[in-house]
């Protein structure tokens, strides 16, 4: 059986961060996302909001489970038995920040790699503290992250 972990603040999740998962499902036989509590990120969701969205926002993908994590991520892969790490890459801007991770984590845990997907040209563009800005400026974050996501982000952000 095959599996990766897909980690993320996913604060909150976006359709860039689902594009994502569509792909992964259909290449593993089980894709796990891990939402992270431990983050030097100041978070504007809390873990159990941003776990709440992604299972909201990823019902229906078949081989998919989501699932907290704290502390280090090769940790949590190890516990769950996957040697694959998924991430995201957008553009150049992201690579020297993944290549730099992706190296540590397989200097901590030599038999996990990183394996990158790119979402979709129209997701290229789209993360999450951009569209956290749009809705605190009260712009339609509709086009970019599920209903529920959007109803979340009013109720956080615009008081
Ligand atoms: P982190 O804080 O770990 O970077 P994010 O939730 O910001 O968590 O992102 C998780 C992963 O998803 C990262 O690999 C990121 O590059 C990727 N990602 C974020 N937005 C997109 C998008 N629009 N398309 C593809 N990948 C994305």
């Amino acid at each position: 059986m095959t599996e990766a972990i897909y980690p993320g603040t996913f604060d909150p999740i976006t359709h860039g961060h689902t594009d994502l998962v569509q792909r992964a499902s259909r290449l593993f036989d089980r894709v796990v996302v891990g939402v992270a509590g431990s983050t030097w990120k100041q978070t504007t969701f809390t873990l159990e909001e941003r776990v709440a969205l992604v299972r909201v926002a990823l019902h229906g993908i078949e081989r998919v489970e989501v699932r907290p994590f704290d502390g280090l991520l090769v940790e949590a892969a190890r516990a769950l038995g996957t040697t694959v790490i998924l991430r995201g890459l957008r553009a150049v801007s992201d690579f020297e920040y993944e290549l730099q991770m992706a190296s540590m984590n397989r200097r901590l845990v030599p038999e996990v790699d990183t394996l990158f997907l790119t979402p979709a040209e129209h997701y290229g563009f789209l993360s999450a503290s951009l569209v956290r800005e749009i809705a605190a400026l009260g712009g339609d974050v509709g086009p970019f992250v599920h209903p529920a996501v959007a109803s979340a982000l009013v109720a956080k952000l615009q008081c």
